[in-house]
């Protein structure tokens, strides 16, 4: 039983990369505006996550660690209109299978707060204790229970470039949040939130990708585009810098990247990839997110439709920035 748990963790949280991504995710689902990561050693020894969102009260906190507990979802309709990030309610059950965790959080219902220590899953110890209002979570050595596990993780240069990895697209997504990202005691990362986009995208990719960049601003009745290209001599050797959202979630979808790589190839015949930062906001009916476990692919059930309509905005402005 309490193996067979181990291992379906496990799954779940492949690497401290996983444990961030989950937990910041938790922090914005809570409506947080100010959101700080902590990592020490490539994340591996420890991962601290502090908001100021709605936190929780002593019943919910309890709940939040069962798996399938998820406060998202009720029935089988509620699926097909997922807003919010987390929806499978897995994630607090196997970070706390694979790590020492400690949570404390004060909702507004109450003056004071719960700080509770996890091991295995089960709560060691629960106790009040002043704080703030919001959520801090923090998972201390990963795999600590699972040798196997903990010996395919990578050295603490490969694991950080990850979790930086992961921020980046979560910051860029969200340029209402302001995320601050310490590593190592250093403060590596400060974006400005208050829905800056431009400014948002400078404190993250720099003055470079400001100086070279497009804009974009379309909304029809179904969808929504906004976000930034790059010019048509601004190119990258590989795709690292083509970030998608689709209602503020990182999504991969080679079908559009491939259009929009279409539109600059048929100007300049290079092999280099172009920059987009493109925020779409979509009706949740017309997304299927739940095709991949880490929800990062997804499918559009009007793909060409989108693909047209993007493809139509990225050669109009290309083509108006040539001539
Ligand atoms: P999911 O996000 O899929 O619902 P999780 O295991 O990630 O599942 O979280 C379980 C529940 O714990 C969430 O639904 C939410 O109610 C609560 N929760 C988790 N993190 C936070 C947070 N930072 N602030 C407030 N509530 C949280
Ligand atoms: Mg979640």
């Amino acid at each position: 039983e309490s193996t067979i748990a181990k291992i379906a963790a496990g799954e779940i949280i492949e690497n401290p990369a996983s444990i961030v991504k989950e937990l910041v995710e938790n922090s914005i689902d809570a409506s947080s505006n100010n959101i700080v990561i902590e990592i020490k050693n490539g994340g591996k020894t420890y991962i601290r996550i502090t908001d100021d969102g709605i936190g929780m009260n002593e019943d919910e906190v309890e709940y939040a660690f069962l798996r399938h507990s998820t406060s998202k979802i009720s029935t089988a309709e509620d699926l097909l209109n997922i807003h919010s990030l987390g929806f499978r309610g897995e994630a607090l059950a196997s970070i706390s299978m694979t790590t020492k965790m400690e949570t404390l959080t004060r909702s507004k219902d109450s003056n004071k707060g719960i700080r509770i220590f996890l091991k295995e899953g089960e709560i060691l110890k629960k106790e009040t204790i002043g704080c703030p209002l919001g959520t801090t979570m923090i998972a201390k050595d990963l795999f600590y229970n699972i040798p196997v596990r903990k010996k395919f993780l990578k050295s603490d240069l490969a694991e950080s470039n990850h979790i930086s990895d992961v921020i980046y697209k979560i910051a860029l997504g969200n340029p209402n949040v302001s995320f601050k990202y310490i590593k190592d005691n250093k403060i590596v990362l400060k974006t400005p939130g208050k829905n800056n986009i431009k400014s948002n995208i400078y404190s993250i990719l720099g003055k470079d990708f400001i100086e070279n960049l497009l804009e974009i601003n379309y909304s029809d009745n179904k969808l929504s585009v906004k976000g930034y290209i790059s010019k048509n001599d601004f190119y990258r050797g590989n795709r690292g810098h083509q970030y998608i959202f689709v209602n503020g979630r990182w999504i991969k979808n080679i079908q559009l990247t491939k259009t929009i790589e279409r539109c600059y190839k048929s100007l300049i015949p290079i092999n280099r990839f172009p920059i987009f930062i493109l925020f779409i906001e979509i009706n949740p009916s017309l997304i299927d997110v739940n095709i991949h476990p880490t929800k990062q692919e997804i499918r559009f059930s009007n793909q060409n439709e989108i693909n047209n309509i993007i493809e139509g905005l990225v050669d109009k402005i290309l083509k108006e920035t040539m001539s």
